[in-house]
């Protein structure tokens, strides 16, 4: 299993001070396009504490830069959430996915997290491949309460993962896509794209935003891709 990064405060200016977490890079599936090619999470400072983390392995103390961490396992991290007070809003995977093995999600420990997180507030991002089995998995995490999103590589591939209307639809967007001109976009079948608040405003964060965590929402979140290599995930996006 992967280690993982406990924050029970984040100081990530866009999620905002909430309990965060961040799972090793063994976690994110081959077959995601922006692997090596555009990741956000492999550059800068999340990027050197990403792959530190992914070195050190579960339950080991570990340095990035000038701090000294602890990664968890598994259990620690549920117990951590489940630790947490009713309805506390918690991100899961500031950088990472879902635990695997060769692609499938592992349905046990996706299971034991939404357990965990039940009364509490959790939302995070999948971009496994949607096989019937991982679409199982997810579909049960949602509907226990536990948001997963699917991330869509382009605007097209966000139509096909809500056509599944198994759970709430994410996309990255080239990286000129300028919320604060176009907040709004559409798909290719005329679905609606919000841009995410934080990408162009900075009285935004997740803690006062919430969109990703709404099930209900009726549209799809759009992320312009950012970071030092936007330009290949802009490439993926396009
Ligand atoms: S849309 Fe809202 S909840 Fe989602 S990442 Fe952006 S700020 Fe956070």
């Amino acid at each position: 299993m992967p280690a993982i990064l406990w924050t029970p405060i984040s100081s990530n200016v866009k999620t905002g001070p909430i309990p965060v977490s961040t799972t090793a890079k063994d976690s994110c599936p081959a077959t995601c396009p922006f692997m090596r090619n555009g990741c956000y999470a492999e550059q800068g400072g999340i990027g050197f504490m990403w792959s530190a983390l992914t070195k050190a392995g579960p339950n080991a103390a570990f340095k990035s830069g000038v701090a000294n961490l602890q990664s968890i396992d598994w259990e620690g991290l549920c117990d951590r959430v489940q630790a947490l007070p009713d309805a506390t809003l918690w991100r899961h995977n500031q950088a990472g996915d879902l635990p695997h093995n060769a692609g499938r999600i592992d349905r046990k420990a996706l299971r034991s997290l939404t357990r965990a997180n039940k009364n509490r507030r959790g939302f995070t991002y999948t971009h496994h491949v949607m096989t019937k089995p991982n679409q199982a998995a997810i579909a049960e995490a949602n509907k226990q309460g536990f948001t997963v999103n699917l991330s869509g590589n382009s605007l097209s591939h966000a139509d096909e993962l809500s056509k599944l209307a198994i759970a709430p639809v994410v996309v990255v967007l080239p990286a000129e896509t300028d919320g604060s001109k176009t907040p709004v976009l559409h798909t290719p079948e005329g679905r609606t794209v919000s841009v995410c608040p934080a990408t162009y405003r900075d009285d935004v964060t997740c803690k006062s935003c919430q969109l990703c965590q709404r099930q209900d929402r009726k549209c799809i979140v759009g992320f312009p891709a950012h970071g030092a290599a936007k330009a290949k995930a802009s490439k993926v996006a396009a």
